[in-house]
Protein backbone atom coordinates (compact mmCIF):
# COMPACT_ATOMS: atom_id res chain seq x y z
CA UNK A 1 0.00 0.00 0.00
CA UNK A 2 0.68 3.65 -0.35
CA UNK A 3 0.17 5.97 2.59
CA UNK A 4 -0.34 9.08 0.37
CA UNK A 5 -2.25 7.55 -2.62
CA UNK A 6 -5.89 7.51 -3.50
CA UNK A 7 -8.53 6.80 -6.10
CA UNK A 8 -11.69 9.15 -6.42
CA UNK A 9 -14.16 8.36 -9.38
CA UNK A 10 -17.63 10.12 -10.71
CA UNK A 11 -19.86 7.23 -12.46
CA UNK A 12 -22.20 8.92 -14.75
CA UNK A 13 -25.38 6.01 -15.74
CA UNK A 14 -24.56 6.18 -19.22
CA UNK A 15 -22.19 3.88 -21.26
CA UNK A 16 -18.80 5.54 -21.92
CA UNK A 17 -15.69 4.89 -21.48
CA UNK A 18 -13.08 5.23 -18.37
CA UNK A 19 -10.57 7.97 -18.08
CA UNK A 20 -7.95 7.99 -15.38
CA UNK A 21 -6.06 11.49 -14.69
CA UNK A 22 -2.40 10.52 -12.89
CA UNK A 23 -1.83 12.85 -9.90
CA UNK A 24 1.42 13.32 -8.77
CA UNK A 25 2.77 15.27 -5.93
CA UNK A 26 5.53 14.49 -3.94
CA UNK A 27 8.89 16.28 -3.49
CA UNK A 28 12.38 15.78 -3.47
CA UNK A 29 14.25 15.22 -0.46
CA UNK A 30 16.34 18.24 0.64
CA UNK A 31 14.96 20.26 -2.41
CA UNK A 32 11.16 20.75 -2.59
CA UNK A 33 9.34 21.06 -5.59
CA UNK A 34 12.21 20.70 -7.76
CA UNK A 35 9.70 18.68 -10.28
CA UNK A 36 6.81 21.01 -10.29
CA UNK A 37 4.80 18.12 -8.73
CA UNK A 38 2.72 20.64 -6.70
CA UNK A 39 1.55 21.81 -10.34
CA UNK A 40 0.85 18.55 -11.04
CA UNK A 41 -1.20 17.00 -9.01
CA UNK A 42 -3.51 20.32 -9.05
CA UNK A 43 -4.15 19.94 -12.80
CA UNK A 44 -5.35 16.61 -13.08
CA UNK A 45 -7.69 17.21 -10.03
CA UNK A 46 -8.79 20.04 -11.65
CA UNK A 47 -8.86 18.39 -14.44
CA UNK A 48 -11.16 15.62 -14.01
CA UNK A 49 -13.43 18.09 -11.67
CA UNK A 50 -14.13 20.00 -14.93
CA UNK A 51 -14.83 16.53 -16.92
CA UNK A 52 -16.89 15.54 -14.11
CA UNK A 53 -19.09 18.66 -14.77
CA UNK A 54 -20.34 16.85 -18.13
CA UNK A 55 -20.19 13.16 -17.26
CA UNK A 56 -23.54 12.99 -17.05
CA UNK A 57 -24.24 14.78 -20.39
CA UNK A 58 -21.38 12.22 -22.40
CA UNK A 59 -21.48 8.88 -20.36
CA UNK A 60 -19.17 6.92 -18.96
CA UNK A 61 -16.82 7.22 -16.08
CA UNK A 62 -14.08 9.71 -14.59
CA UNK A 63 -11.00 8.85 -12.09
CA UNK A 64 -8.22 10.42 -10.21
CA UNK A 65 -5.64 8.01 -9.17
CA UNK A 66 -3.08 9.46 -6.89
CA UNK A 67 0.01 8.01 -7.20
CA UNK A 68 2.59 8.99 -5.11
CA UNK A 69 6.31 8.29 -5.00
CA UNK A 70 7.33 8.90 -8.38
CA UNK A 71 10.93 10.48 -7.46
CA UNK A 72 11.15 7.73 -5.45
CA UNK A 73 11.38 7.46 -1.62
CA UNK A 74 9.49 5.58 0.88
CA UNK A 75 7.79 2.84 -1.23
CA UNK A 76 8.38 4.93 -4.35
CA UNK A 77 6.75 4.58 -7.87
CA UNK A 78 3.09 3.78 -6.92
CA UNK A 79 1.79 3.78 -10.20
CA UNK A 80 3.38 -0.09 -10.48
CA UNK A 81 1.54 -0.81 -7.94
CA UNK A 82 -1.39 0.56 -9.22
CA UNK A 83 -1.08 -1.34 -12.58
CA UNK A 84 -0.10 -4.59 -10.41
CA UNK A 85 -3.02 -4.36 -8.17
CA UNK A 86 -5.78 -4.04 -11.47
CA UNK A 87 -6.50 -0.31 -11.19
CA UNK A 88 -6.27 -0.11 -14.92
CA UNK A 89 -8.16 -3.13 -15.94
CA UNK A 90 -11.50 -1.23 -16.94
CA UNK A 91 -9.69 1.74 -17.96
CA UNK A 92 -9.80 3.01 -21.44
CA UNK A 93 -7.09 5.77 -21.32
CA UNK A 94 -5.05 7.85 -18.77
CA UNK A 95 -3.75 11.42 -19.02
CA UNK A 96 -1.52 14.05 -16.77
CA UNK A 97 0.45 16.50 -17.83
CA UNK A 98 4.14 17.70 -16.42
CA UNK A 99 5.60 20.85 -15.68
CA UNK A 100 7.75 21.70 -17.93
CA UNK A 101 11.56 22.80 -17.39
CA UNK A 102 11.94 24.23 -20.77
CA UNK A 103 10.86 27.41 -22.51
CA UNK A 104 8.34 25.57 -24.95
CA UNK A 105 5.57 22.87 -24.30
CA UNK A 106 6.29 19.19 -25.63
CA UNK A 107 4.61 15.68 -25.85
CA UNK A 108 4.93 12.77 -24.14
CA UNK A 109 8.48 11.09 -24.35
CA UNK A 110 9.64 7.89 -24.70
CA UNK A 111 11.24 7.04 -21.07
CA UNK A 112 13.83 4.09 -19.62
CA UNK A 113 12.96 1.14 -17.90
CA UNK A 114 14.78 1.46 -14.63
CA UNK A 115 15.41 -1.56 -11.64
CA UNK A 116 16.52 0.26 -8.50
CA UNK A 117 18.37 -2.27 -6.63
CA UNK A 118 19.52 -3.01 -3.04
CA UNK A 119 22.82 -5.60 -3.12
CA UNK A 120 23.68 -6.57 -0.15
CA UNK A 121 26.40 -8.60 1.24
CA UNK A 122 27.18 -10.59 5.06
CA UNK A 123 30.03 -11.91 6.13
CA UNK A 124 31.28 -12.04 9.31
CA UNK A 125 33.64 -9.36 11.41
CA UNK A 126 36.61 -10.14 12.94
CA UNK A 127 40.24 -8.48 14.29
CA UNK A 128 41.64 -6.61 10.74
CA UNK A 129 45.14 -7.35 12.12
CA UNK A 130 45.08 -9.99 14.71
CA UNK A 131 42.76 -12.61 13.35
CA UNK A 132 41.98 -11.73 9.64
CA UNK A 133 41.54 -15.83 8.53
CA UNK A 134 38.92 -15.55 10.66
CA UNK A 135 36.66 -12.79 9.12
CA UNK A 136 34.61 -12.73 5.87
CA UNK A 137 35.09 -9.61 4.06
CA UNK A 138 31.59 -7.92 2.69
CA UNK A 139 32.83 -5.16 1.38
CA UNK A 140 35.28 -7.02 -0.64
CA UNK A 141 32.15 -9.01 -2.31
CA UNK A 142 30.67 -5.73 -3.18
CA UNK A 143 33.88 -4.33 -4.67
CA UNK A 144 34.03 -7.01 -7.06
CA UNK A 145 30.26 -6.73 -7.92
CA UNK A 146 31.17 -3.10 -8.62
CA UNK A 147 34.12 -3.74 -10.65
CA UNK A 148 32.32 -6.65 -12.53
CA UNK A 149 29.44 -4.03 -13.34
CA UNK A 150 32.19 -1.73 -14.57
CA UNK A 151 33.61 -4.83 -17.12
CA UNK A 152 30.02 -5.88 -18.33
CA UNK A 153 28.85 -2.46 -19.46
CA UNK A 154 31.28 -2.84 -22.41
CA UNK A 155 29.21 -5.75 -23.58
CA UNK A 156 26.10 -4.25 -23.03
CA UNK A 157 23.76 -2.39 -26.01
CA UNK A 158 23.83 0.88 -25.98
CA UNK A 159 20.51 2.34 -24.65
CA UNK A 160 21.36 0.19 -21.39
CA UNK A 161 22.73 2.67 -18.21
CA UNK A 162 24.16 0.87 -14.61
CA UNK A 163 24.83 3.01 -11.93
CA UNK A 164 25.49 2.39 -8.78
CA UNK A 165 27.08 3.81 -5.48
CA UNK A 166 28.29 2.10 -1.91
CA UNK A 167 26.37 3.34 1.03
CA UNK A 168 27.66 0.96 3.71
CA UNK A 169 30.88 -0.41 3.32
CA UNK A 170 31.77 -0.76 6.73
CA UNK A 171 32.18 0.80 10.52
CA UNK A 172 36.05 0.69 10.86
CA UNK A 173 39.56 -0.03 9.27
CA UNK A 174 40.33 -2.12 11.78
CA UNK A 175 37.27 -4.65 11.62
CA UNK A 176 36.50 -7.01 8.59
CA UNK A 177 33.64 -5.70 6.99
CA UNK A 178 30.73 -8.29 8.26
CA UNK A 179 27.99 -6.20 5.38
CA UNK A 180 28.25 -4.18 2.98
CA UNK A 181 25.54 -2.30 0.89
CA UNK A 182 24.96 -0.72 -2.63
CA UNK A 183 22.46 1.09 -4.49
CA UNK A 184 22.22 0.59 -8.45
CA UNK A 185 20.08 1.38 -10.90
CA UNK A 186 19.71 -0.27 -14.43
CA UNK A 187 18.37 1.47 -17.03
CA UNK A 188 17.54 0.45 -20.72
CA UNK A 189 14.99 0.94 -23.34
CA UNK A 190 12.79 -1.46 -23.17
CA UNK A 191 11.91 -3.87 -20.37
CA UNK A 192 13.33 -7.33 -21.95
CA UNK A 193 16.46 -5.52 -22.20
CA UNK A 194 16.46 -4.66 -19.16
CA UNK A 195 15.61 -7.83 -17.52
CA UNK A 196 18.32 -9.40 -19.23
CA UNK A 197 20.90 -7.43 -18.09
CA UNK A 198 19.25 -7.39 -14.52
CA UNK A 199 20.00 -11.35 -14.96
CA UNK A 200 23.61 -10.51 -15.55
CA UNK A 201 24.43 -8.39 -12.48
CA UNK A 202 22.75 -11.26 -10.15
CA UNK A 203 25.07 -14.20 -11.38
CA UNK A 204 27.63 -11.39 -10.70
CA UNK A 205 25.95 -10.70 -6.95
CA UNK A 206 26.35 -14.41 -6.88
CA UNK A 207 29.63 -14.90 -7.86
CA UNK A 208 31.01 -12.37 -5.90
CA UNK A 209 29.82 -14.16 -3.04
CA UNK A 210 31.03 -17.38 -3.95
CA UNK A 211 34.74 -15.56 -4.14
CA UNK A 212 34.64 -14.44 -0.74
CA UNK A 213 32.02 -16.77 1.08
CA UNK A 214 30.08 -14.06 1.49
CA UNK A 215 26.10 -14.02 1.48
CA UNK A 216 25.01 -12.14 -1.36
CA UNK A 217 21.39 -10.45 -2.44
CA UNK A 218 20.07 -8.48 -4.57
CA UNK A 219 16.41 -6.95 -5.30
CA UNK A 220 14.55 -4.47 -6.10
CA UNK A 221 14.04 -1.74 -3.30
CA UNK A 222 10.76 -0.46 -4.48
CA UNK A 223 8.38 -0.82 -7.94
CA UNK A 224 10.51 -1.67 -10.91
CA UNK A 225 9.08 1.18 -13.24
CA UNK A 226 8.53 0.11 -17.07
CA UNK A 227 9.70 2.34 -20.21
CA UNK A 228 6.97 4.80 -21.96
CA UNK A 229 4.72 3.38 -24.61
CA UNK A 230 4.22 6.73 -26.91
CA UNK A 231 0.56 6.76 -28.25
CA UNK A 232 1.29 9.74 -31.36
CA UNK A 233 -2.32 9.56 -32.57
CA UNK A 234 -3.29 10.18 -28.57
CA UNK A 235 -0.36 13.03 -28.14
CA UNK A 236 -2.47 14.39 -31.22
CA UNK A 237 -5.41 15.18 -29.23
CA UNK A 238 -3.55 16.77 -26.73
CA UNK A 239 -1.76 19.09 -29.63
CA UNK A 240 -5.00 19.82 -30.85
CA UNK A 241 -6.89 20.61 -27.61
CA UNK A 242 -3.89 22.88 -26.54
CA UNK A 243 -4.18 24.74 -29.90
CA UNK A 244 -7.91 25.35 -29.44
CA UNK A 245 -6.97 27.16 -25.74
CA UNK A 246 -4.42 29.26 -27.88
CA UNK A 247 -1.08 27.86 -27.30
CA UNK A 248 1.71 25.36 -29.42
CA UNK A 249 3.95 22.30 -28.65
CA UNK A 250 6.88 24.43 -29.45
CA UNK A 251 10.05 21.48 -29.52
CA UNK A 252 10.84 17.69 -29.75
CA UNK A 253 9.41 15.47 -26.80
CA UNK A 254 12.22 16.12 -23.82
CA UNK A 255 13.65 12.96 -22.34
CA UNK A 256 13.27 12.54 -18.71
CA UNK A 257 14.90 9.51 -17.66
CA UNK A 258 12.59 7.11 -16.45
CA UNK A 259 8.90 7.60 -15.64
CA UNK A 260 6.83 5.02 -13.66
CA UNK A 261 4.14 6.62 -16.30
CA UNK A 262 5.85 4.06 -18.51
CA UNK A 263 3.86 1.26 -16.14
CA UNK A 264 1.01 2.89 -17.06
CA UNK A 265 1.54 3.38 -20.50
CA UNK A 266 2.30 -0.38 -20.83
CA UNK A 267 -1.36 -1.24 -20.17
CA UNK A 268 -3.80 1.63 -21.54
CA UNK A 269 -2.93 4.58 -23.90
CA UNK A 270 -1.23 7.07 -21.84
CA UNK A 271 0.12 10.54 -22.77
CA UNK A 272 2.48 12.75 -20.26
CA UNK A 273 3.19 16.02 -21.93
CA UNK A 274 5.01 19.11 -20.39
CA UNK A 275 3.88 22.20 -20.31
CA UNK A 276 6.37 25.14 -19.95
CA UNK A 277 5.99 26.46 -16.46
CA UNK A 278 9.44 28.94 -17.40
CA UNK A 279 10.35 31.62 -19.93
CA UNK A 280 13.44 30.38 -19.66
CA UNK A 281 14.89 26.63 -20.48
CA UNK A 282 16.52 25.59 -16.83
CA UNK A 283 17.80 22.15 -15.54
CA UNK A 284 14.94 20.19 -13.51
CA UNK A 285 15.48 18.77 -9.68
CA UNK A 286 17.09 22.31 -8.79
CA UNK A 287 16.53 25.28 -7.43
CA UNK A 288 15.66 27.42 -10.42
CA UNK A 289 12.48 24.95 -10.57
CA UNK A 290 11.93 25.42 -7.39
CA UNK A 291 11.05 28.78 -7.78
CA UNK A 292 9.34 28.26 -11.21
CA UNK A 293 7.01 26.20 -9.94
CA UNK A 294 5.92 28.64 -7.67
CA UNK A 295 5.90 31.63 -10.09
CA UNK A 296 3.09 33.33 -11.08
CA UNK A 297 3.70 32.27 -14.40
CA UNK A 298 4.09 28.46 -13.28
CA UNK A 299 1.14 28.65 -11.80
CA UNK A 300 -0.47 29.97 -14.40
CA UNK A 301 -0.17 26.89 -16.16
CA UNK A 302 -2.55 24.66 -13.99
CA UNK A 303 -5.41 26.14 -15.14
CA UNK A 304 -4.52 26.15 -18.97
CA UNK A 305 -3.13 22.34 -18.35
CA UNK A 306 -6.78 21.29 -16.92
CA UNK A 307 -8.82 22.92 -19.46
CA UNK A 308 -6.78 21.13 -21.83
CA UNK A 309 -6.21 17.60 -20.49
CA UNK A 310 -10.07 17.81 -19.59
CA UNK A 311 -10.88 18.73 -22.64
CA UNK A 312 -7.94 15.68 -24.56
CA UNK A 313 -10.45 13.50 -22.17
CA UNK A 314 -13.57 15.11 -23.63
CA UNK A 315 -12.92 14.46 -27.32
CA UNK A 316 -11.97 11.20 -26.41
CA UNK A 317 -15.35 10.22 -24.31
CA UNK A 318 -17.44 11.51 -27.45
CA UNK A 319 -16.01 10.22 -30.05
CA UNK A 320 -15.47 5.76 -30.09
CA UNK A 321 -13.91 5.84 -33.16
CA UNK A 322 -10.88 7.84 -32.49
CA UNK A 323 -10.34 5.69 -29.17
CA UNK A 324 -10.59 2.89 -30.37
CA UNK A 325 -7.81 4.23 -33.08
CA UNK A 326 -5.57 5.21 -29.89
CA UNK A 327 -6.15 2.03 -28.74
CA UNK A 328 -4.31 0.50 -31.57
CA UNK A 329 -2.10 2.15 -32.13
CA UNK A 330 -1.37 1.38 -28.73
CA UNK A 331 -1.11 -2.50 -29.16
CA UNK A 332 1.00 -1.88 -32.11
CA UNK A 333 3.53 0.12 -30.44
CA UNK A 334 3.46 -2.48 -27.68
CA UNK A 335 3.89 -5.72 -29.96
CA UNK A 336 7.33 -3.45 -31.76
CA UNK A 337 8.93 -3.20 -28.23
CA UNK A 338 9.39 -7.07 -27.58
ZN1 LIG B 1 11.40 14.52 -11.18
ZN1 LIG C 1 8.37 14.87 -12.26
Amino acid sequence: GHRTGFSASYKSKKQGPVAVFLAEYDALNGLGHGCGHNIFGCVSSLAAACLKQVTDEVGGEVRVYGTPGEEGGENGSAKGSFVREGFFKDVDFALCEHPGKDSFNSLTSSSLACAPLDIEFWGRSAHAASAPEKGINALDALIMVYNAANALRQHLPSDVKIHGIIVDGGKAPNMVPDYAHAKFYIRAASMPVMMDTYKKLEKIVEGAALQTGAKGRMQPYQNIVENTIVTPLFDEVFKESLEEMGEKIGGAPVSIGSSDVGNVSQVVPTIQPNLSITRESIPNHSELMVKAACSEYGLETIRLGAKTLALTALKLMMDPERLQAIKAQHAEKLKDQA
